[in-house]
This record gives C-alpha cells, structure tokens and sequence, in this order.
C-alpha cells in the first residue's frame, strides 16, 4: 500500500504518492461550518477564554480533520478509515474547484485562532494544518503536476489495499472492489482530459505501473471472486465490470504510449527538472525543516567531506589485513573503493535474500531490549512479505507498509522485491550493494528500531492531525537516525569494517540530498550524478541507474533523509551536552517518537519545553 517508507537507497513513490493523494482530495460535500472562536486575537487572554479556544481549536481541528478525510476516500483508506471506500475521487476541473474553494474557506477559519494562546501541542497542529492547505493550493495551482505526471493516475493502490487488509468480511470487500472498478472509466477519463504536456519519463512511469495494475485485476481477481460466496450474479456483473477496467486501462497505456512515442519523435515534452523557484518552495511545505534547500544543499557537500576522511582512515586501518602484499593506491577515492569493492564480495546468495531478511528481525529486536534502547511494543509483529506487483516498477526494493491510526493493530508488511527481475549481472550487483554489513543496516533502516519501530509509535501518540498530516523529513531522518544510533550501542560489535559500509550507506543519503538539488536546480547531467554515485559514493552500477531513474521522477523527496537525520542527530548531541549524566538515550527515544510524525523543529521546540 502506499503509506509506505523506504530507504535512502530503495524506492519511495510509495510515500510521495501518499502525499499526493493528500493533496488531490475526493468530491464529498462540506459538512459543518468551522467553528471560530470570538475572542481569538486579543494577545494577552485571561484564563477562562483561553482554555474556550484550545478547546474550540481542539473541536476545530479535529472537525477539519474528518472533513478533509471524507472529502479524500483515497486518503482515508490508506489512513485504515473504510467507510466511503467505494467512492473513487475523480480528478477533474469540476473537483479541483471544489478543492479551492474548500481549501480559502478552512485557510480563513484557522486564521481566526491565535496560535499564541494555544499551548505548544496544539500549535504545531495548527501549523500542520496551515501548511497542509496552503500546500495543497500551491499543488494545485502552482506544481499542476496533475498536469504533466501521467503516474498520477492508477486505479489500483487502494485496491490492493481493500484486497490485501481484512477489515471485513471477503465478500463486503469485493463488493467495494467491484464499486471502485464501476468507476475506473469515469476515472481514466478524467485523468486523459488533465495530462497536458507531460513529461517523457512520467509518461513511461505511467504504462509500467498501470501494467501492473492490470496484473492486480488479473487472473487471480477473476478466481479470488469466482471462489467466493458471492451471489452468481454478483459474480457475473463483477466479472463484466471487471472486463471493462481492463479495457479502459489497456485503452490508456496505448494512448500513453503513442504519447511517449510522440514525444520522442519530436524531441518534445516537458523537462522533468522543476527549477530553482519550484523547488524552493516545494521543499519548504513538503520538508518543513528549519534549512532552506540550497542551506541543506551546502551542508550535504560539506557532510560528503566529513565522510570520506572518516573512511579514509578506516581504509588505511584496514588496508594490510585485506591487501597484505598490495601497495595502497594514492588517491582517497581509489583506496576506499577498493576496499569497499572487495568487502562487498560477501553477501547472501539470490533466492535467499527474502528469508535472511526474516532471519534478522527477531535478532535486531532483542538488541534493542537487551541495550535499552526504547520502548518496543511485541504484541504488533512485522509480516515480511515479496513487494506486490502493483508497488513495483519505480525500482522500489524495500518498504515498509503501516497501518494508519485508525486501524492500529492491522498487519504492518516489510515489502522485500524478489530479485526475479534481474539478470545474473543485475543481481550480482544489487547483492553486492546490500552485501553481508549493508543489508543489516537496511534492516534496521526499515524495520527496527527505523520505521517500523517508530510507526508503531507515532500510531499510538496523541492527535489526529500529527498522525496524518505525517512528517516525512521526521520519519526518514528518524530512520536515517537509528542506524548511527544502533551501531554507536554496538550492532556490529564496532568492527571498522561495518563503520566503512556504514560510512558508504550514510553517503548514500547525503548524495540523495546533494543529486536531487543539483539535478532539478542547477541542471547537473546524467553523467555527473552517476560520476557522483559511483566514484564518490561508491554505489554499484544498478544502484546508481535505479537512483537516477528516481531522481528524474520525483523531486525534493530525496532530500528528507538527509534533513530529518541531521537535525535529529544535532538535537541529540546538544540534549547531551546540556544535561550531562542525567540524559537518559531511552527516555530522549520514548519521548522524541511520542510526538507522532511532527516535523523535527517542532518536536525539538516541545521538547525543549519540557524536562525529559
Ligand atoms: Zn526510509
């Protein structure tokens, strides 16, 4: 599904998607007036009329909340919410209007609250909620990717959801499968009507996805419903509906295709780099971080600096017990990878890179109790499961899917992508990348104490809002974050050989950061980024075409690893250094996730406001 989470290295349409749909919201009529406070904006309130505005703002925010989940039936299922799971958004003018006015409407009602009577907590939802709306105006009239990204348009996320979670019984949900499908045509037909000048690569993007989603509405749709206790005539009017999807879908990706023929015949479409002002702006609402994009820039060149000298002295540590008898080359580069290319020869064979995978989880969690390290919770397992068709195709290998917070103890899944799709020489390399150390770190990146670990507990944190207008920067960097931390409490057992590919993982991240921005603002080519990845990241081959195939598909998502890690980390060393012996790392831990998925310069301001 999509609220998925993924590594530096491994794909994240999932997540961007997520956003999106956040921001392309569903036809619903707008329920309630918004409640306003008449005594907002006096500064200095007395008692008794502030707590009528927070609890106003609480009734308030809450109310929009709902409101905007009812308006996005998309949303609210990746959010565990079903209860207008039929209803498909169309994404048409008659919608995007709606939205507007929607969007003015709520913007002027939140106005009226003065953010400096509410207490911090409520603050930052008010912030989060602002941000939200003016985001998704600024989606909507400004980035128009709705315009030029034909992958914004497939049928099939939520429902792979509705096939894939047992919230009700089987046939309820294929029945709600069967009123989505109803609405496929209405859908695509909106979808042609937008796309305007498209780009060449999300036009490609496009077929390969909306391939897999004929492969979700396939064979195995047609036997799941004909094994099912549906009415024979329900099974018949499912399997006609069913038919007329796939015709629709077929009917799009031959359009699309003859568009992306076009588009190469002229030479034509819209480059995918957004540019300076775009992006600008789109890392300042999706990140929310405290860097502006080209600070965050500048500080992941000096980061990528810092790295390579702390590998270089791992490498001349290193060099005689693996190159006894072999001169130790001039150049840093050379002699780091080198080094790393020859530890890279130890890694698990093929068919086995999904069971071992399994194998570790239970090991990374009894580290985790053993070192106190934070709070986990046994009673929510984590299903390892191959990566379903329908997610594939954007070079994704590893992701984490959540339950939302309505729906809490709903199976999370660790998508792993089998390696059936590559030749021997594509394997090969991708093993090597995720050799015998990487692959520990991915683990620990997806699942504990990384994302998996913090979803289960930002689900349980107080407030709506800070579940679902989740945080992306806080959630990467949070899992960016743990793999320093765990190899600091001895993962690994502080072998300089986990350090050095720890060291070539984490300039993974700050190239993601450094690539992303150099690529859509300052025109960086295809030759620079993979010179980057590969000589000064020492990435493999497939690695680096995976990343520069995501690099020209999404835009700022890249750099919220890298952000959210770096102010986490900093804002640990400095509670650190401030409270001397009495910090406590799993109290800074419970405390720091508790706040659910707020951006990290909001938790550092609560936390700073109160004694851990
Ligand atoms: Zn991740």
């Amino acid at each position: 599904m999509r609220f998925s989470y993924l590594t530096p290295g491994l794909l994240p349409f999932v997540l961007l998607t997520a956003i999106l749909s956040a921001c392309s919201p569903a036809p619903a009529p707008m329920s309630e007036a918004p409640i306003t406070p008449d005594t907002a904006g006096t500064g200095a309130a007395p008692e008794p009329a502030q707590s009528l505005i927070i609890s106003e703002f609480a009734d308030y925010s809450e109310s929009l909340m709902r409101r905007m989940l009812e308006r996005n039936p998309e949303w609210s299922l990746y959010s565990g919410l079903y209860d207008n799971a039929h209803q498909v958004t169309l994404p048409d003018e008659t919608r995007r209007a709606e939205d507007l006015l929607f969007i003015d409407a709520e913007l002027a009602a939140l106005a009226q609250f003065d953010v400096t009577l509410l207490p911090a907590d409520l603050g930052i939802d008010h912030n989060l909620l602002n941000n939200r709306l003016e985001s998704m105006r600024w989606y909507l009239t400004e980035f128009k990717e709705w315009q030029w990204n034909p992958a914004s348009y497939n049928a099939a996320g939520p429902i792979g959801l509705i096939l894939n979670t047992p919230y009700a019984p089987e046939e309820d949900r294929l029945r709600t499968v069967m009123a989505r499908l109803e609405q496929v045509p209405a859908f695509y037909q909106a979808a042609r009507a937008n796309i305007i000048d498209p780009t060449a690569e999300h036009t490609e993007l496009a077929v390969t996805q909306n391939r897999g989603t004929l492969n979700l509405l396939g064979t195995s749709l047609q036997e799941r419903v004909s094994a099912s206790n549906l009415e024979r005539a329900e099974k018949e009017q499912f399997e006609q509906i069913r038919q007329n999807a796939i015709s629709t879908i077929e009917g799009f990706i031959t359009e699309l295709q003859t568009l992306s023929s076009d588009i190469d015949e002229r030479q034509s479409g819209r480059d995918f780099r957004i540019g300076a002002a775009l992006y600008e702006s789109k890392f300042a609402y999706d990140i929310q971080s405290g860097f502006t994009a080209l600070e965050m820039y500048e500080r992941a060149v000096a980061e990528k600096n810092r790295l390579h000298d702390n590998m270089d002295s791992i490498t001349t540590e290193l060099w005689p017990k693996y190159f006894a008898d072999q001169p130790m080359p001039q150049d840093r580069l050379d002699r780091i990878g080198q080094l790393i290319d020859h530890l890279s020869n130890q890694h698990i064979a093929r068919d086995e890179f999904i069971s071992e995978i399994e194998r570790q989880i239970p090991l990374l969690a009894t580290f985790v109790t053993e070192k106190d390290l934070l709070e986990q919770d046994p009673s929510r397992p984590l299903v390892v499961r191959a990566t379903p068709e329908y997610m594939r195709g954007s070079g994704a290998g590893a992701s984490v899917s959540a339950p939302g917070p309505f729906n809490p103890t709903a199976d999370t899944y660790y998508n792993v992508t089998p390696l059936d799709d590559y030749n021997d020489e594509q394997a090969a390399s991708y093993l090597r990348e995720y050799n015998h150390w990487v692959l520990q770190i991915l683990n620990i990146h997806e699942a504990i104490p990384g994302h998996y670990t913090q979803l289960v507990h930002g689900n349980k944190s107080t407030g709506l809002i800070k579940s679902l207008l989740r945080n992306g920067a806080m959630i990467e960097g949070w899992a960016v974050y743990s793999e320093r931390m765990m190899l600091e409490a001895g993962w690994g057992n502080q072998e300089p050989e986990m350090w050095l590919m720890y060291g070539k993982w984490n300039l993974r991240v700050v190239t993601n950061a450094i690539i992303d921005y150099a690529v859509h603002v300052r025109g960086m080519t295809q030759e620079q980024a993979m010179d980057m990845m590969l000589r000064e990241a020492f990435q493999e081959q497939t690695e680096a075409e995976n990343k520069w195939r995501r690099v020209k598909l999404s835009q700022v998502q890249l750099t919220s690893y890298f952000t959210g890690y770096a102010e986490i980390y900093d804002f640990r060393e400095q509670m650190k250094f401030q409270m001397g012996s009495a910090f406590d790392l799993k109290t800074f831990h419970n405390r720091f996730l508790s706040f659910g998925n707020a951006p990290v310069p909001a938790i550092i301001d609560l936390m700073a406001d109160s004694t851990l």
